[in-house]
């Protein structure tokens, strides 16, 4: 599960073969420690806008080194890049030019974070080829950063200032090392729900958390940084993964509950776990998935049925009994896992893909079911990411769909763990029904 290949082009004989072939040469992405500074520089909010000043006096609240305009040669940790009133295509040139001229001193590690409008039906054609544009503007941008340095985008809906709670627990998730393998992305702010949290470095103290196929891989990951995040856990896998479920049980002083998610009864026998230990459950991340890839030319019943029913009829009928229990009513939130393969498809995944696209599509059908009770749904999409599961797949492929992202490397179960975290907590409740990649910007797919 290690990337070999990234250890050996950083060194000796390795760097200089490397540069000499014009190989990729994936940097070391800077990852979340708890304590660790938000940015590793001084911070530049970029644009003319009146949500442009109310964030930098915020950000200047948080401790960092704020700045209006670029000071020459000064390495940049971060360039927020407000563009939230463009109202015709020439409007971005400014604002646009002005931050690229301080791009080659954006650090490695750094962070480029676009704040911009939707672009909607309502809008007159001209401004929504402004907003519109900043889409195809910030993807190309995240392809050009280097030294592990991304560039993603908060979108806030009308009505939705910069410094809600949500737009600003976003933009920390952008800026800190949770986001390491987010890139290219945008995240939607629909509403001003949510509470600031009081110790960001435990967000989720005091909550109650369920993760599915929590035995192994990323669902173990989502397990101990829940458990880092001050969540209290129950841990759900299949019975024959009982000893592995114990283990990771154990180190994150979290109870064990051995269950298949595709029985009838798979809801009703978490709510009553949940019930029975701690009164409720505040929080469901629904992790547990399987692959049984052929050609749709040779699919059989069984291969089709299995996936299906544990990736997705299984959330929907568990999503059912929690939405109809009184256990699962103080601000809600459930995450799903995707997969890029249901944006994008995959050879050998249509039932997969299917089972996929159908999280997604779940998540944004239940965003108003959830919202009705302060909660809110969300997906993650990964893409490649270093586990059990993407060790099996042949060297040659596997090194394709590594390499194949603007980060060139695969992520870690870490980094999906790290956005799930983000999207369970009570800061990001303005955040509904939306779906984020977390792929390094993979070129497969939006
Ligand atoms: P994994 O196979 O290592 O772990 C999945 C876990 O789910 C296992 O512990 C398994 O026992 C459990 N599980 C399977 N069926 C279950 C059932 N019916 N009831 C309860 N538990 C069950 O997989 P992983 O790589 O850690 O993937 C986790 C999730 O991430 C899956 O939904 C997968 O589709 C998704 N995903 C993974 C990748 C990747 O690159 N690894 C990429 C995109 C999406």
């Amino acid at each position: 599960m290690t990337d070999k290949y990234a250890q050996l082009v950083h060194h000796g004989v390795g760097r200089n073969v490397a540069k000499k072939l014009g190989l990729p040469q994936p940097a070391a992405l800077r990852r979340y420690q708890p304590g660790q500074p938000l940015i590793t520089g001084p911070l530049l909010v970029q644009g003319n806008t009146a949500e442009a000043d109310n964030l930098a006096a915020e950000l200047l609240s948080w401790d960092l080194d704020v700045r209006r305009h670029a000071v020459p040669r000064e390495k940049l940790g971060a360039i927020i890049l407000a563009l939230d009133e463009v109202a015709g295509p020439g409007d971005l040139e400014k604002p646009i030019l002005t931050a690229a001229a301080s791009l080659r001193d954006l650090a490695p590690g750094g962070r480029v974070v676009t704040v911009s409008r939707p672009a909607s039906e309502a809008d007159s054609p001209s401004a929504a080829a402004a907003r519109q544009g900043i889409d195809g503007f910030l993807r190309s941008l995240a392809k050009e950063l280097r030294g592990g340095a991304t560039g993603n985008g908060i979108v806030l809906r009308e009505g939705v200032p910069a410094t809600s709670a949500s737009s600003l627990a976003a933009l920390r998730f952008f800026l800190s090392g949770r986001s390491a393998f987010v890139d290219g992305q945008f995240i939607t702010v629909s509403s001003t729900s949510g509470e600031p949290a009081r110790d960001v470095d435990q967000p989720l103290a005091g909550k109650i958390a369920v993760v599915t196929g929590a035995a192994r891989g990323i669902g173990a990951a989502i397990a101990r940084t829940l458990h880092r995040d001050g969540a209290t856990l129950i841990l759900v896998d299949v019975p024959a993964a009982g000893d592995q479920l114990a283990a990771v049980a154990n180190e994150v002083r979290g109870t064990a509950l051995q269950l298949d998610i595709s029985r009838d009864d798979a809801g009703q026998r978490i709510i009553g776990h949940a019930a029975q230990r701690h009164g409720r459950l505040d929080i469901m991340v629904h992790n547990a998935g399987i692959t049984r890839d052929k050609l749709l030319a040779n699919m059989d019943h069984s291969k089709w049925s299995s996936v299906i029913s544990i990736n997705i009829t299984a959330q929907l009928r568990i999503n059912e009994a929690l939405l109809a229990s009184e256990r699962f009513r103080e601000s809600p939130r459930i995450v799903s896992v995707a997969s890029t393969s249901g944006i994008a498809g995959n050879r050998g995944q249509t039932n997969y893909a299917a089972s996929k696209a159908g999280v997604m599509g779940m998540v944004r059908a239940s965003a108003p079911l959830l919202a009705a009770h302060g909660g809110s749904i969300n997906a993650v999409a990964p893409g490649f990411i270093e586990t059990e599961m993407t060790a099996r797949i042949p060297l040659a492929v596997r090194e394709i769909g590594r390499r194949l992202n603007s980060l060139q490397q695969g992520g870690t179960p870490t980094d999906v763990a790290e956005t799930i975290a983000f999207l369970a907590s009570d800061a990001a409740a303005g955040i509904n029904g939306e779906v984020l990649r977390v792929c390094g910007q993979n070129m497969v797919g939006a």
